[in-house]
């Protein structure tokens, strides 16, 4: 693993408001396994070597970062991969598809209503039928190992006051939180809209790994989520969202991904400018990279998000 590094974000606004802010460039880690997402994988791939699997198969939608992570780390592991898609096959193929193919992923499309039996038996036999045996990773890639693979992401030993994340299932934010112990404030930012129900997802995922209610609710008193900054959901186009994408790389010269960590940035800015942190705060954002998808974006919208 590449390691990550922290940033100090310069800007005038941080200083007329007294306030710190870094980022923790876990885009950094690797070019394709990127992220939260080698974060998610490490122990899965560990305990599918030990079990010996040959085949890791997971779920995901057309553009997941997800699924482009899996079919690399097979090519870099030595495993099959196959990947059980959301929705009907759309051809030209997009850029994730197209590398996941490349990666030498089987790709197999799933009617959206089959798609939400997913996770029951009947359905697992059915593709043990098809593929033989395989490792199952969880859509989204959380599970008990992706969870302790996130607990390593935060810095030991930090003086922050507020750790701040994107959110999809939850289960990176789940680790930060276990890893946390309640020192500093942990926000979430979910990238689809109606996040209300992720309190209950990430309580399940805490508990998943510290097993006893009590500590999970002490636990989770330290998160909150920040639900007003999904930009109409998960793939929707903003203009004042890719504004500011371009304006802070053209500070920063570093990118933020659209569909998650553009959106806690943002978030972060406009929240920093509304006071909502005190004097003196120390801010850090996990950037959990996701970088991959603003091809599929531009492919897509037909227009360059970076120059
Ligand atoms: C998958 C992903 C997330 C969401 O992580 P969860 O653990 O599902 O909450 C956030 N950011 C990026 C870049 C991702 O690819």
């Amino acid at each position: 693993m590449e390691t990550s590094k922290i940033d100090r974000l310069e800007e005038q606004l941080f200083r007329d408001k007294n306030i710190l802010v870094d980022v923790l460039r876990e885009d950094l880690n690797h070019p394709v396994i990127q992220g939260n997402k080698l974060r998610k994988l490490t122990y899965n791939l560990k305990n599918a070597k030990k079990k010996g699997n040959k085949t890791l198969m997971t779920f995901g939608g057309a553009y997941s970062n997800h699924i482009l992570a899996v079919a690399q780390a097979g090519k870099e592991y030595g495993f099959n991969t196959i990947g059980i898609i959301r929705g009907e096959e759309t051809l030209p193929l997009n850029y994730t598809l197209r590398n996941c193919i490349e990666l030498g992923m089987v790709i197999q499309y799933i009617d959206r209503t089959t798609y939400k039996l997913k996770n029951t038996p009947d359905f697992k036999d059915y593709l043990r039928n098809i593929y033989g045996s395989f490792y199952l990773i969880p859509e989204g890639g959380s599970n008990y190992y992706a969870i302790n693979g996130c607990m390593e992401i935060i810095p030991k030993n930090n003086d922050y006051d507020y750790i701040c994340c994107p959110i999809g299932t939850g289960g990176t934010i789940a680790g930060i939180t276990i890893s946390n112990q309640n020192k500093s404030k942990v926000l979430g930012f979910p990238a689809l809209k109606g996040g209300d129900f992720l309190k209950k997802e990430v309580t399940n995922f805490v508990n998943e790994v510290v097993n006893e209610n009590e500590t999970t609710n002490d636990l989770m008193q330290s998160l909150s989520i920040i639900s007003e900054y999904h930009f109409g959901g998960y793939a929707k186009i903003k203009e004042e969202l890719i504004n500011f994408v371009r304006n802070f790389y053209q500070t920063h010269q570093f990118k933020w991904d659209l569909i998650y960590n553009g959106k806690m940035a943002y978030g972060v800015y406009d929240m920093i400018e509304k006071d909502y942190f005190p004097k003196e705060s120390k801010i850090l954002l996990i950037h959990t990279g996701g970088l991959q998808g603003i091809n599929g974006f531009e492919e897509r919208n037909k227009r360059v998000i970076y120059e």
